[in-house]
């Protein structure tokens, strides 16, 4: 079978492999679909730890094709999307049920082999089942997904809330529709590009802001603002500093700010603690999807949640080795590679 193998960091090659072998507990899927996420990308310049050679991919669905012996409710022909992270079970964090910070947490696509191949081998822990009639390049959302219901729990977000995302790419997309879907009145998307403000008003938005058109502070929580004082909930979807330092500014009084997006290690930012206290500003971060898996595909199958629009191209596992080890184009939302396109 074909794979795009990280060989070495910044070696990334189509390459011929054996097709792989189903343990008892495991399910062999052909890969029908496997997003192109900016961890990818990460992973080849080194940016993020892997364990080359490693097949990449992490966010795939497909079709069920063998099962091992002892693998139960899953059958040929089913088809499936795959939690790629992996929880020791044994650790004190699994033990705490805190299973997405286990000291052994692995990942597939990241430490054993992943999605962007004609096969992947799913343990059956980490197997969801999707509906008959779902298209699979949408069943490949449910990971990004699932870290995007994990940080709308975090977050709170409650019927009547005002939420102002920081970061229209497919997070901050995704985040705009789970806010809506939570009960959100207000839910302002922030980012740079006219294209995905549009986007983002298209599916759920109720409104958008250029944080280069003036004072972000001022276009917001100002007197004539789109929500003066603030909003109750800020979620910030970028993962750089100026975001991060930006989000407590836009909080209202008692309000929460969430971090979802990745800084590189070793980023510091200026916060003020003062203003923090005195406003009692709640400042938390979300890690990836622990238990959120089933419920991002419910979502995804029931048609709560659209990513249909959120599919920029669809790609072939060849031209998926120029798309991961370039930049992602301008206007990218998801690439998604299709082995069978
Ligand atoms: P992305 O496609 O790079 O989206 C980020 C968007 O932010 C960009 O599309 C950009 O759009 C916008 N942006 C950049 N600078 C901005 C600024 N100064 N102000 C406002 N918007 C700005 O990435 P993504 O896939 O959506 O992921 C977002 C972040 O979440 C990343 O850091 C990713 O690593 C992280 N992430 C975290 C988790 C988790 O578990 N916590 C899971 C998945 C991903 P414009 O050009 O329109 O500004
Ligand atoms: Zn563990």
């Amino acid at each position: 079978m074909r794979s795009v193998r990280l060989e070495a960091i910044g070696s990334l090659s189509l390459r011929e492999m054996p097709k792989p072998v189903p343990g008892p507990e495991d399910l062999l899927v052909k890969v029908a679909a496997c997003g192109i996420c900016g961890t990818d990308r990460h992973l080849f310049h080194g940016e993020f730890p892997s364990r080359p050679p490693v097949t990449l991919g992490h966010e795939f669905a497909g079709v069920v094709e063998a099962v091992g012996s002892r693998v139960v409710g899953f059958e040929p022909g089913l088809k499936v999307t795959g939690d790629p992270n992996i929880a020791c079970g044994l650790c004190p964090e699994c033990h705490r049920g805190r299973i997405n910070l286990c000291r052994n947490l692995q990942a597939i696509g990241i430490h054993r082999d992943g999605g962007f191949a004609d096969y992947v081998i799913v343990p059956q822990s980490q197997a969801h089942q999707l509906p008959d009639a779902l298209d699979l390049v949408q069943g490949a959302f449910c990971e990004p997904l699932a870290c995007c219901i994990h940080g709308i729990d975090i977050a709170k977000i409650r019927p009547g809330d005002s939420v102002v995302v920081l970061g229209g790419g497919l997070i901050g997309l995704l985040v705009v529709q789970l806010a809506k879907l939570a009960g959100a009145t207000d839910v302002i998307l922030v980012t740079r590009s006219a294209e995905k403000r549009a986007l983002g008003e298209r599916i759920g938005a109720t409104a958008s802001v250029d944080p280069t058109a003036g004072d972000l502070e001022t276009q917001i929580c100002g007197e004539n603002g789109l929500l003066p004082g603030g909003a109750e909930k800020v979620i910030e979807a970028v993962g750089v500093r100026e975001t991060v330092e930006q989000a407590p500014r836009l909080t209202r009084r008692g309000g929460t700010v969430l971090i979802l997006g990745v800084l590189p290690q070793g980023t510091k930012v200026e916060i003020e603690p003062f203003d923090l206290l005195f406003r009692e500003i709640r400042f938390l971060s979300s890690f990836v999807n622990p238990f959120t898996h089933r419920r991002a595909a419910a979502l995804i199958a029931s048609g709560a949640i659209d990513v249909a629009p959120l599919i920029s191209r669809r790609i072939t596992l060849d031209e998926a080795v120029s798309a991961i080890s370039g930049s992602a184009p301008p206007g990218e939302i998801r690439s998604m590679v299709i082995p069978d396109l």
